[in-house]
């Protein structure tokens, strides 16, 4: 099963995927992740990601779908995975159904967490809340001017992609408004047609 979450940031993606990789024993491919690890290793690809991701901006295409590529074709990948965060742009999405076409294969779904965008900031001030008091460490992004930043690369450049798969036909949508549970519930049914599909 190979699945897309879109949505903005703070609406639950990485939540969500973490349950379905509890619940249906797949792959969480987070590229926020990815490029977390690579400026943390300092390497080439990390110490060209940081400076924009620290501002809240969005890496080069070209980077991420390199990244992505090169991470599809391990072999814990083969019975599918779920990719939160990737794509972020229309060119991005195109390159995906590109390597999954030469891959002779094809995403199974595309769901959407559709939130108010009134409630991110909150959702944000309170993740960097919760994570000081774990005694852990805040992204470096999750402040108010980065998260500005995370917002509009949100509507200007990946919000386009609903309309995209949506006129593929592909775009199915949870109420991200919900309780972590509810949310779930309607991601398992989603699931559960996908399979019977
Ligand atoms: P969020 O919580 O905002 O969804 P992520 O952890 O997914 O954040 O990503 C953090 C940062 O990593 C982004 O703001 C961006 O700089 C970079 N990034 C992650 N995925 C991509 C991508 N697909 N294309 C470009 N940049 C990306």
């Amino acid at each position: 099963m190979k699945i897309v979450l879109l949505g903005p940031p703070g609406a639950g993606k990485g939540t969500q995927a973490q349950r379905l990789v509890e619940k249906h024993g797949l792959i969480q491919l987070s590229t926020g992740d990815m490029l977390r690890a690579a400026v943390a290793a300092e390497t080439p690809v990390g110490l060209q990601a940081k400076a924009v991701m620290d501002t809240g901006g969005l890496v080069s295409d070209e980077i991420v779908i390199g990244i992505v590529s090169d991470r599809i074709d391990e072999p814990d990948c083969a019975n599918g995975f779920i990719l939160d965060g990737f794509p972020r742009t229309v060119a991005q999405a195109e390159a995906l159904d590109r390597l999954l076409g030469e891959k002779g294969t094809s995403l199974d779904a595309v769901i959407e967490v559709v939130v108010d965008e009134g409630i991110l900031v909150s959702r944000m001030e309170n993740r960097v809340k919760e994570t000081l008091a774990a005694g852990g460490q805040v992204r470096k992004d999750d402040n108010s001017e980065a998260f500005r930043t995370r917002l509009e690369a949100y509507r200007t450049q990946t919000a386009p992609l609903s309309d995209f798969y949506a006129k593929l036909g592909r775009l199915k949508t949870v109420d991200g408004m919900q309780s972590i549970d509810d949310v779930g519930r309607q991601m398992d049914a989603i699931i559960t047609q996908v399979v019977a599909a």
